[in-house]
């Protein structure tokens, strides 16, 4: 078991990974579940967790006199709207929750982000814990209290910022998870190595098979790992104010733009997107001359070993490099010439350059796009 602290004033939580924990449920999570003598306790999940692990986790609390009551929701980004937040809203009001109870997520980033929201807003912030089951939320999104809905104008641009109470971790439930969700969270997994340690990105070019295969003690070492980093940058800038917290956007810009293109859909996952971000990115900074070329290969051989797309050709889109930098800028609102830009100066140290031009960017994609 491997416990590991987020450190902010006043509301710090632990992250605990244990294979296992789901069926040690009701000892691991005690405290958060104690307000709830007589009542059930609110689960939020989306039908595949619910299906694969209703009973698991009934089965867990039972055995501490506790019984669950389900809010399911449909697979998908589609579920972090205002219509099922207000659905879950008043499902949370019609249950009695109180401020000092809490609400469990079951399932990836989007039962995060939602559960984490309505947590944000309910009675003016009640508690809840996370159980994070896809990769991406065990290494990324269930740690740092970002918490959002998505709206006509983009994704994630209704939120708050709402610290769980706990994150409990169980690696177990990745042996459901497709493999291409794994891969897409594996992704996250290289970000951290990427941005700033370059002794676990080596670890990870000597590992990542077996991450990827679920064998336990390398599957635990990656998420512990990834989860270290990513308290480190949350504790020293919880807000994203000082410019530390946006280093976790590493391969995000580029990527984001890749998603757009491609409609926010199935054809690029978050993580596919943020993979092959990362690659660009890499490559753009050798293009500036602030990372070697041979780390830049190395960044993009640990993507494509991962079987992750490390070549926007793989993508088949017919676009321009200015069209992708016509997604960034919007998806920044800004109408300027230059953007902030997380680039590397070496694997394991990126940095936020604010001078980048976009044409040169756009020329840059060009090039990669082959035109
Ligand atoms: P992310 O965590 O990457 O943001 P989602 O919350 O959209 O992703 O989940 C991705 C998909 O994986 C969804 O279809 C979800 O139902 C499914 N899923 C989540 N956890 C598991 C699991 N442990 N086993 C199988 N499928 C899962
Ligand atoms: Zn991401």
């Amino acid at each position: 078991m491997a416990v590991i602290n987020v450190a902010l004033a006043g509301r710090s939580y632990d992250v605990t990974i244990e294979a296992g924990l789901l069926d040690d449920l009701a000892r691991r999570a005690e405290a958060f579940l104690r307000s709830f003598a007589g009542r059930k306790v609110p689960f939020v999940a989306d039908t595949n967790t619910h299906r694969l692990y209703k009973e698991q986790v009934e089965t867990a609390l039972s055995m501490a006199g506790y019984s669950a009551d389900w809010f399911v929701v449909d697979p998908g980004e589609a579920a972090k709207s205002w219509a099922v937040l207000e659905r879950l809203t008043d499902w949370l009001l019609a249950m009695g929750v109180t401020r000092s109870d809490h609400v469990f997520a079951l399932g990836g980033g989007v039962v995060g982000d939602l559960t984490g929201f309505a947590c944000a807003v309910m009675k003016r912030g009640c508690g809840f814990v996370q159980i994070p089951t896809t990769l991406l939320a065990q290494v990324d999104s269930s740690v740092g209290g970002k918490t959002a809905i998505n709206t006509a104008a983009g994704k994630n641009l209704i939120g708050a910022f709402h610290q769980p109470a706990a994150v409990l971790i169980d690696p177990l439930v990745l042996n459901t998870l497709p493999d291409r969700e794994m891969r897409a969270g594996y992704a996250e997994v290289l970000k951290y190595g990427l941005l700033g340690d370059a002794e676990f990105f080596g670890w990870l070019t000597q590992n990542g098979k077996d991450v990827l295969a679920r064998e336990p003690a390398a599957l635990s070492h990656a998420i512990a790992a990834s989860i270290a980093e990513k308290a480190r940058i949350v504790a020293e800038d919880e807000r994203e104010t000082t410019g530390v917290r946006a280093l976790l956007n590493l391969g995000h810009t580029f990527g984001h733009a890749l998603e757009a293109e491609t409609g926010f859909s199935d054809r690029l996952l978050h993580g596919e997107a943020v993979a092959l971000g990362m690659v660009l990115a890499a490559r753009y900074s050798a293009r500036r001359g602030e990372m070697s070329a041979a780390d830049a290969a190395r960044s993009a051989a640990a993507i494509a070993d991962a079987g992750l797309p490390a070549e926007i050709t793989e993508l088949g889109m017919d676009c321009t490099g200015a069209r992708l930098v016509d997604h960034m800028r919007h998806d920044k609102k800004m109408e300027t010439g230059t953007l902030p830009f997380l680039l590397l100066r070496g694997i394991g140290a990126a940095y936020l350059a604010r001078d980048v031009e976009l044409a040169d960017v756009a020329a840059f994609l060009d090039s990669e796009l082959g035109l």
